[in-house]
């Protein structure tokens, strides 16, 4: 049993794109539904929910009846400005079917490094989360520019859903992904991957472990989940990867069960 997590309060769940849409790129509408349905049941338990959302750009391209992948930066801000809208009015439909209210938050790592802004966002979040509503965040793909060429910005989801863990003092940080958690090696790669149960400490040797991203539609893969765990971590919150392919595993997760890897948020001494 896990025991910090089952007391977890402030819950940010991220979902990958490959959790949200199928291998072509286009939205599956089950995965998001479930997944409505089991954040709204989550909130209705009293948990304050989080969701960090990816999947603006691929659906941005699709309604656009793009047939092609969007490479250019200027073609990712287009498909991400029309996605962006498309995700919000899919998320407000299922989660207002489940009776929850949802709201978008738009990133830029300038937020996380001007005061004022960081109080103005944490603001919101609070005000939000204490009337029952869902805030769901994205990086603000259409003007953080830099998100898709590098540099300066957050760069990706796995980074964003740290640093806002972090900066609402959530409890729990879990990312769902296209694998069951962190593996010794790639699996996908080496077949004798060992699923790794819990991590209290990131040495240097696991960091070592993970690696980038195989599939089309993932972007970070690794590197940027262990990113993530060392920004929460040493913030004292804890941090769990698992499978996104049944939303269902959140009741499990949240309930502490051993599902996917575990990092330990750092207790003080
Ligand atoms: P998401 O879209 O959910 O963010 P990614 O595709 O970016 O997911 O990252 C998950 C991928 O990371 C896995 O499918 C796997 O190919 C790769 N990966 C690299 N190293 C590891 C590792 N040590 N353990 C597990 N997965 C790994």
């Amino acid at each position: 049993m896990r025991t910090s997590i089952k007391d977890a309060k402030r819950i940010v769940v991220k979902v990958g794109t490959s959790t949200l849409t199928h291998e072509n790129g286009k939205i599956n509408f089950a995965r998001l539904d479930k997944l409505s349905e089991v954040l709204s049941d989550l909130a209705n338990e009293g948990k304050e929910i989080i969701l960090v959302s990816s999947g603006a750009i691929g659906i941005g391209a699709a309604k656009m009846k793009w047939t092609h992948r969007p490479v250019s930066v200027v073609e990712r801000q287009a498909a991400a400005a029309v996605g962006q809208s498309e995700l919000m009015h899919l998320y407000s439909k299922f989660f207002g079917e489940y009776g929850h209210v949802v709201a978008q938050i738009l990133l830029t790592s300038d937020v996380f490094e001007k005061p004022v802004l960081r109080k103005n966002v944490q603001n919101s979040f609070n005000k939000l989360l204490s009337q029952g509503i869902v805030p769901i965040v994205n990086e603000n793909d259409p003007v953080a520019t830099d998100e898709i060429e590098g540099e300066k910005s957050i760069g990706d989801n796995d980074t964003l859903s740290a640093l806002v863990a972090k900066n609402v003092h959530a409890d729990l940080l879990i990312l769902l992904s296209d694998i069951d958690g962190f593996y010794t090696d790639n699996p996908k790669v080496n077949p004798d991957a060992i699923l790794i149960d819990h991590v209290d400490d990131l040495t240097d040797d696991l960091l070592n472990n993970a690696k980038g991203a195989i599939s089309a539609l993932g972007t970070g893969g690794m590197s940027t989940k262990l990113k993530a765990a060392q920004i929460v971590m040493q913030e004292g919150i804890d941090m769990v990867i698992a499978h996104g392919e049944h939303p269902n595993v959140l009741y499990k997760i949240t309930k502490g069960e051993l599902i996917g890897t575990w990092f330990k948020g750092k207790q003080d001494e």
